[in-house]
């Protein structure tokens, strides 16, 4: 069966542009019915923290893109990387090198002085290894053919040749015995049965060099899909400013999962004018051939309306429990942690239906609940102020008598009592609800006023207005 995996370096947190090749791995392994496996590329040493192994999976994980078994850490897999090595070496394929670091280095003056590529001119691919010198650690190239061309049939690419004089002998195991990238990536993909490597068009030259290592070894070359980066709305390479974050940015500017997954697969890939997309849909859609070989652009405004249209389609109580979990991870959160867990819940699912329609995103979404928390005396934002003072205090006040008198506290009797009011007072319905709202919520928006009134309950309905009626 299809094998795809998603092999991130976690020298920083999960990016968008990673989100979105883990998003292809596991949409085309879904859609097979195969694996996407997790491979962390922790080989840099240096530059690699737990922290950002820990925030790519909890990334994926939030991102709903669970890779199968356990993730496997290429670091670990160092002396296997040797072996195969050494298995290059003994089969005549690689050979030791022992030039000098002065020695590169001129190689790769003289190239900067002819204005090409630099490129390792084959000095110890034939030589004696008697002439070793002493007390040197070589390094081991792999011994690649010298003319010629390698081909990367690639799913996106289309057929891309590359002139075998480009890919010079490239290193595979360091002097300190430890493996390059390029080693380390082909043997991991060979030994983890992967069948289709799907990542980003950065990687296209080194998928040339590790078909060569490929062939060396006599294994299959798995199936290959360079999928062309993210640009900025302007065509430019992602800047942060464009949305080149991590993906715990998104989550806390209150995006969906479903959302953003939705978003990120059209992202150079599209079905027909399908814009929005269950994850069903995806799966069953989606394949590696359709995507676009031309960059993507990313854009904010579209992501943001894509993440309304989600949250209105979400269900009342599958936001309430979303919310109670994202804010830990919201920049407003603390709106959500005003009073005990259960009344929170309670009053969030009483009052959803009015504020999904509204809000791009959960950080809106909270900012709009801040009424439903908030204490006595309300604060009052400015507009919500003026409205009292041109007259509404008055307003408020002549409404007290029959809402304190309504029979049933709902959304039909209390919207009846307004209208026979402003009807009485000659005055349209609207300016009669405008200073309730302002009273109820302390701001001049707000979900409609009698669904505000129902929400709040008689007792601190009538409270609130009687704080602002004198
Ligand atoms: N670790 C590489 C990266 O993060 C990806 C290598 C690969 O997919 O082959 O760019």
């Amino acid at each position: 069966g299809v094998v795809t995996r998603f092999a991130p370096s976690p020298t920083g947190f999960l990016h968008i542009g990673g989100a979105r090749t883990a998003l292809f791995n596991w949409l085309y392994s879904r859609g097979r019915g195969g694996r996407m496996l997790l491979r962390i590329e922790d080989t840099d040493r240096e530059r690699s923290t737990p922290e950002a192994v820990e925030a790519i999976i909890e990334g994926l994980k939030w991102m709903g893109l669970d890779a199968d078994g356990e993730p496997v850490s290429q670091f670990e897999n160092a002396a296997r990387h040797r072996e195969v090595a050494e298995e290059l070496l003994a089969k005549g394929q690689a050979y030791k090198c022992y030039a000098s670091q002065e020695e590169l280095a001129e190689m790769r003056e003289r190239a900067k002085a002819e204005k090409r590529a630099p490129r390792y001119d084959g000095r110890w691919r034939d030589r004696d290894p008697s002439e070793a010198p002493e007390g040197v650690d070589p390094v081991i190239r792999l011994k690649a053919p010298l003319d010629g061309e390698t081909v990367v049939d690639d799913k996106v690419q289309g057929r891309v040749v590359f002139n075998n004089k480009e890919l010079d002998d490239f290193v595979l195991l360091r002097s300190d015995g430890s493996p390059t990238y390029m080693l380390a990536v082909v043997v991991d993909d060979h030994d983890m049965g992967v069948t289709h490597i799907i990542r980003g068009d950065d990687h296209l030259t080194n998928g040339a060099r590790q078909t060569l290592i490929y062939k060396a070894l006599g294994w299959d070359v798995p199936v290959m899909a360079h999928i062309p980066l993210i640009h900025g709305p302007d065509g430019a390479k992602l800047s942060k400013r464009h949305g080149a974050l991590g993906i715990e940015a998104y989550r806390a500017m209150g995006f969906l999962p479903v959302a953003l997954r939705n978003y990120l697969v059209r992202l150079g890939w599209a079905h027909g004018d399908d814009e929005l997309m269950s994850t069903e849909d995806m799966i069953a859609w989606f394949d590696v051939g359709d995507i676009n070989k031309g960059a993507a652009r990313f854009d904010f405004k579209k992501l943001e309306a894509l993440n309304g249209w989600w949250i209105r389609q979400s269900g009342d109580a599958e936001l309430a429990d979303m919310l109670m979990v994202e804010r830990d991870h919201l920049p407003n959160g603390e709106i959500l942690k005003r009073k005990p867990d259960e009344e929170t819940r309670a009053l969030l699912l009483a009052a959803m239906p009015g504020l999904k329609e509204r809000a791009k995103t959960l950080v809106e979404l909270t900012d709009s609940t801040t009424y439903l928390f908030a204490q006595r005396p309300l604060p009052m934002e400015e507009k919500a102020e003026a409205i009292l003072n041109d007259g509404g205090r008055e307003t408020v006040r002549d409404l007290l008598p029959r809402l304190e008198a309504a029979g049933e506290w709902s959304v039909e009797a209390l919207e009846a009592e307004v209208r026979a009011f402003a009807e009485e007072k000659d005055m349209k319905l609207g300016k009669a609800a405008q200073p309730l709202r302002a009273a109820l919520t302390g701001r001049s928006t707000s979900p409609g006023v009698f669904d505000v009134l129902a929400v709040l309950g008689r007792e601190e309905s009538l409270a609130r207005l009687k704080d602002q009626s004198a």
